[in-house]
């Protein structure tokens, strides 16, 4: 396992900004890391980078025990925190030079530099200041500054956020091939960018773990009924429609197509069709649509 964490707790006054999480992330897992503001990402991120100690349980990463191994931990992770700390007067590469030091290279260094630049995509920008990037251009200079140690994990908090759809697609990008090695922890808000880079999700409320699944078993999970929208060869008669057993709501769309929300009721598809047989009207296509991993968030959140 790369990361092991056993009822982890956090006590700021008399609120528990995480309470009680456990979760085990294996070697080679992107996963994310989801909860409204204010959930407990980032103090648990913080939490598995030995930034602070937790109130109580514990933690290992990469069978290392937090709290005892803290500096060989830092050796083996790369972490990026939500507000990337970069020093702005200093160049690109000057930077990444300093950051290798600091992470004891001391060998080859401009070599290592010149992969971490050619990695995250920053050779146009080496040479300027860091105070003059683009927010996307920061933080990649924040991704090569957590690469720098080779870390096998990576722990990410909101990397894309405040950057524009094409930055978030090429971070994205990074990210997917990042973690066909490593193991990738990321926090975010944004669904597409889970279900973009994500095989596993891991969901915090009020700093209590909510759901922890892929992002098949998480839908199928929190399914809340069927939605499905069926087309008919002529207009059925909506009311009609409503009184199919199991059926919630029916919506016309155009040309003779309903969106028909029913309960989870296996023998939906059936009814309709009898429905259909009743009423000699022809289906001419019907396809059920899955709630959105963003409705499924809701609900558990909400
Ligand atoms: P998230 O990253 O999910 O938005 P955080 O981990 O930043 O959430 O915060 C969780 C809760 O802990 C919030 O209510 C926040 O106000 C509180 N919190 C975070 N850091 C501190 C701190 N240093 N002192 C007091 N409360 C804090």
């Amino acid at each position: 396992m790369s990361i092991e964490v056993s009822k982890l707790s956090k006590q700021y006054g008399s609120q528990w900004a995480v309470d009680d999480v456990s979760f085990d992330i294996p070697t080679g897992q992107v996963v994310g890391f989801l909860g409204p503001n204010g959930a407990g990402k980032s103090t648990t991120m913080k939490m598995l980078t030995g930034y602070i100690t937790p109130t109580s349980g514990s933690a290992k990463i990469n069978n290392l025990w937090l709290g005892e191994d803290d500096l060989k931990i830092k050796r083996t992770i790369g972490y990026l925190p939500e507000q990337n700390p970069l020093y702005f007067d200093m160049y690109v590469k000057e930077y990444l030079g300093f950051v290798a030091n600091l992470c004891g290279i001391t060998k080859e260094v401009p070599k290592r530099v010149a992969q971490m630049i050619d990695r995250t995509g920053l050779e146009r920008e080496q040479h300027k200041k860091i105070g003059t990037l683009s927010k996307g251009y920061k933080q990649r200079v924040g991704m090569a500054q957590a690469l720098m140690n080779d870390p096998n994990v990576l722990i990410l908090d909101e990397p894309t956020s405040g950057l524009d759809p094409n930055q978030i697609t090429e971070i994205r990008k990074l990210i997917t091939s990042i973690g066909e090695e490593r193991t990738v922890l990321l926090s975010t808000h944004i669904m597409q960018e889970v279900e973009a880079m994500c095989s596993r999700v891991i969901i915090i409320n009020q700093g209590k773990l909510v759901a922890d699944d892929s992002i098949a078993d998480l839908h199928k999970l929190h399914k809340k009924g069927k939605k499905v929208i069926v087309q008919f060869k002529n207009p059925a008669d909506v009311s009609s429609l409503k009184n199919i057993s199991g059926v919630q709501k029916v919506e016309a769309l155009s040309n003779n197509r309903y969106e028909i929300s029913a309960g989870v009721e296996t023998d939906f598809q059936e009814k309709l069709f009898n429905y259909a047989v009743e009423n000699q009207n022809i289906i001419l296509e019907q396809k059920e649509i899955e709630d959105s991993l963003e409705t499924v968030f809701r609900s558990l959140t909400n």
